[in-house]
Formats: structure tokens, C-alpha cells, sequence
């Protein structure tokens, strides 16, 4: 968001409308003072093509037609050379002035509508893929919806017969609270993805963030005997994301990576957090990689389906919504074979701008 002064400017646009001005009096000063074979005014062009970029088309057409006006006030002005070559430059100078103006004004919006269009089609593809995911959240709730009311049923059977059957209905009723709880926990983890709050992206360093989450999981790493490695190379550039969200996915790696080396006690307990910089340096990537159970090849892209989980106690959301975040946040994650004879999970987020302004978007 650009923040209006209270003199109706832009914050940033004073220093640049000074420098166009002193651009377009340099201009005039030298088209007038020098003979009429130098057509100094073609140098507008200039003048144009930066307003461009800073003003509104209606402001640029303003500006345009000032060039035009000066252009033929310092050819009247003009009084060495020949009178003809004046015309000539003058001429051409007018035209070069005119199809400038048109020309970049065209390609101004023409990149408006690309970049509308992206944004709508990055709309359409985040509607579709909640609506097939309201339809698995839909399921998913309806089962342990439909145990309740069987538990229910059997709890009052239990409670009418004579005499009342006490401990098969404490049963029952201890069944639909796990159940109730199941429901309201998928609820719970949905709602964090479906707030549509737009993540808010800054510049940040993603080790010092790893080093926080891991932080809070090392009660956990400790009390399971983990071997955690961790390679933070202190000279990566800084990433472009929103660091709260961010944080989520590399605490969902982390526990899914504890929970796959505890799941088989035989394996090594072994954990490694790697980051490093993208071959074409455009984003920085993290790889979570355990000594864990792995999953079979064919499951690669299954992992990230909603309610997908080999856990008896696990819900499926964990790393659907890691995906989500991590595209939300322009970045890709996926799954492979770690060498660690596991699973390693890797996602990668943009490189920060160097100037790292923060914006908010979806
Ligand atoms: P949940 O943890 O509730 O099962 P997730 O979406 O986080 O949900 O994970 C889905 C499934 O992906 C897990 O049940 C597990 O089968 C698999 N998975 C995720 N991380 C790993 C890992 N590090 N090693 C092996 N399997 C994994």
C-alpha cells in the first residue's frame, strides 16, 4: 500500500516529480540554446518512458503534451542553424514524443491485465482445491459424527434396561467423547486453513527461525534419544515469506520426522535440517530428512492428500496444510528418499528482494 501525504502526494513521489522537472528544464535549456540541427527535445522521450513507471496514464498524457508545447517553444526560440533542419528535428521530435507516450501507456496496460489475470487464476485454483478439500473435511467429520449417535443409541439402551447396565454405558459414553473430541480436533486444525488470512511476507532468516522451532521440540528430541543435526550455512540470503506460517511447516516436518523414527524402535533415531541455496539462486531450500519408517515410492504425492495418514491417532491435515502454506508463500515442497534410509521432506521459498519490503497478499 502506497501512503498519500497530505499534500495529495504519494510518499516517494515528490523527489521524483522534482527530478523530472529538473530533467525536463535541462532539456528545454539545451534544445533552446543550441542550434537547430541538435534535437535535444528527442531526450523527452526519456522523461516519458520513467513517468511511466511513477505517474498515473492520465498524468503521463498531461506531461507528454508539456513536452510537446516546450519542444515547440524552444524551436521558436531557437534563432542558429538552418530553418529547415529545425523543422525537420522539431518534427521528429513531436512524433518520437507522440508513439512513446502511446506505446508505453500500452505496455503499462497490458502488464496490469497479466498481472490481473494471475491473480485470477490463482484465485480459481485455491476455490477448486478447498472444494475438494470441504468435501474430504465434510467426511471427515461425518464419521466420528455417525459413532457418536451409534454410542449414543447403545448408551441409552444400557441405561433402560433393568437394572441399568452402569459400566457398558460408562463405556458408550467415554466413546462418544473420543469421538466428539476427534471431530472437534479436525475442525480445530481446518480452521487454522481456512481463516483465508493472507499471509503477511517479509524478509527473514530461516535459520535463526529453524533454531526457534526446534527450540520448542527439543523436550521431545531429548526424551526419545533423537540425534538432531542441523546445517544452517550462516551466509544464505534471506528468504520472502510470512515467518508465523512458515514456522508451522518446519514444526509439522519436525514432529512427523520424531513420529517416524519413534514409529520402529529398530531404526536409528536419527534427524538432519538442512538448508542451502537453490542451483539458479533464486530460493533457499530446507530439508527435513529422518533415519524413520519412509513411505513406499507410489505414496510420494499421497502424503500431501487431506486425511492421508498411516498414524492410529493422526488426522492427515498436518502436511496438506504445509503445502498449502509453503505455495501460498510462492515456494514448492515435496517428498523423496532421504539417504538417511527415511523420508525427507523439502520445500523451498523465494529469495528476499534486497530491499525486503514487507506486503501482504495471498
Ligand atoms: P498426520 O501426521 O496427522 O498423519 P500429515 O499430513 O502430517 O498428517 O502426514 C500424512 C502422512 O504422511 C503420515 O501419516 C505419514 O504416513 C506420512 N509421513 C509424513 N511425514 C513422514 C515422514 N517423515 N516419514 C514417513 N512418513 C511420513
Amino acid at each position: 500500500m502506497t501512503r498519500r501525504l497530505g499534500n495529495g502526494l504519494e510518499r516517494g513521489q515528490a523527489p521524483r516529480i522534482a527530478l523530472l522537472v529538473a530533467a525536463i528544464a535541462a532539456i528545454f535549456a539545451v534544445d533552446t540554446v543550441t542550434n537547430y540541427a541538435i534535437a535535444a527535445a528527442v531526450f523527452y522521450v526519456a522523461v516519458i518512458l520513467l513517468a511511466t513507471r511513477w505517474m498515473r496514464p492520465r498524468s503521463v498524457v498531461i506531461l507528454a503534451s508539456a513536452c510537446g508545447t516546450l519542444t515547440v517553444i524552444s524551436f521558436t526560440l531557437t534563432h542558429s542553424g538552418l530553418y529547415e533542419v529545425g523543422i525537420i528535428n522539431t518534427g521528429i521530435s513531436l512524433v518520437a514524443i507522440a508513439v512513446t507516450t502511446y506505446l508505453s501507456l500500452k505496455l503499462v496496460a497490458a502488464e496490469a491485465a497479466i498481472h490481473d489475470a494471475r491473480e485470477r487464476l490463482t484465485r480459481i485454483a485455491r476455490v477448486t482445491s478447498l472444494g475438494e478439500l470441504t468435501a474430504s473435511i465434510a467426511h471427515e467429520v461425518n464419521q466420528p459424527l455417525a459413532a457418536v449417535m451409534t454410542s449414543a443409541g447403545a448408551c441409552r439402551r444400557w441405561l433402560a434396561t433393568d437394572p441399568p447396565n452402569i459400566e457398558k454405558a460408562e463405556r458408550a459414553a467415554e466413546r462418544i467423547a473420543a469421538e466428539a473430541s476427534r471431530a472437534s480436533e479436525v475442525i480445530a486444525r481446518v480452521r487454522g486453513l481456512a481463516s483465508g488470512k493472507s499471509p503477511i511476507r517479509a524478509a527473514f532468516d530461516l535459520g535463526t527461525l529453524v533454531e526457534e522451532i526446534v527450540g520448542l521440540a527439543r523436550g521431545q528430541i531429548d526424551r526419545n534419544d533423537i540425534l538432531l543435526r542441523l546445517y544452517l550455512p550462516e551466509d544464505l540470503p534471506r528468504v520472502f515469506g510470512d515467518r508465523v506460517q512458515i514456522g508451522q511447516v518446519i514444526g509439522n516436518l519436525l514432529l512427523n520426522a520424531i513420529d517416524a523414527v519413534m514409529a520402529d524402535p529398530a531404526r536409528g533415531h536419527e534427524i538432519e535440517v538442512i538448508a542451502s541455496l537453490t542451483q539458479d539462486g533464486s530460493s533457499v531450500a530446507l530439508e527435513v530428512a529422518d533415519s524413520g519408517v519412509g513411505f513406499r515410492e507410489q505414496e510420494a504425492e499421497r502424503l500431501f492428500d487431506a486425511f492421508w495418514t498411516t498414524k492410529q491417532d493422526g488426522i492427515g491435515l498436518g502436511l496438506t496444510i504445509s503445502r498449502a502454506i509453503v505455495e501460498a508463500n510462492g515456494g514448492r515442497i515435496w517428498a523423496e528418499e532421504s539417504e538417511l534410509d527415511g523420508a525427507a521432506l523439502l520445500f523451498t521459498l523465494p529469495v528476499a528482494p534486497v530491499d525486503g519490503e514487507e506486503e501482504t497478499g495471498a
